[in-house]
């Protein structure tokens, strides 16, 4: 089982965004920029070019609405989107809130964020989500 199927089951804490009955969103706990969100299925595969077309597009369904509550929660000028998946062997959807490019910045994560903070960002997200 992967580590973001634990997290989806409850095994393991997170900062919960949103979840329907087939994707989960969540804060990347070591994250580019505040706010950055992870979104997956709950059905676990790899490589999300090894979804099936209709689970892809409605990842990306569930990623658009969490990224129109990520911009209005949050300071930014919009939601950039990456996949990366060298590290998770379990597919996801980097969300991450830009107001300029080195906001995108993989090499530069806020280690240790401020828990308190981590809350609060994702209840305000979550209180935009629909
Ligand atoms: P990738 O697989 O896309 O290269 O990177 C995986 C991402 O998942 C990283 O940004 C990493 O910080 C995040 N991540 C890894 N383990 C956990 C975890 O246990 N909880 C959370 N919230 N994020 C994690």
């Amino acid at each position: 089982m992967t580590i973001f199927s634990r997290i989806i089951n409850g095994e393991i804490p997170c900062y919960k965004i949103a979840e329907d009955d087939r994707f989960f969103a969540f804060l990347d706990i070591n994250p580019v920029n505040w706010g950055h969100t992870l979104v997956v299925p709950k059905r676990e595969e790899d490589y999300i070019f090894d979804l099936a077309d209709d689970e892809l597009a409605d990842m990306m369904l569930f990623a658009k609405r969490v990224a129109h509550a990520m911009k209005k929660a949050l300071p930014c000028r919009k939601i950039g989107v990456t996949v990366l998946g060298l590290e998770v062997p379990h597919a996801h959807i980097h969300l991450v809130p830009l107001k300029s490019e080195g906001d995108m910045d993989f090499h530069k994560k806020i280690s240790d964020p401020d828990p308190e903070k981590m809350k609060q960002i994702a209840n305000a997200i979550t209180a935009e989500f629909e």
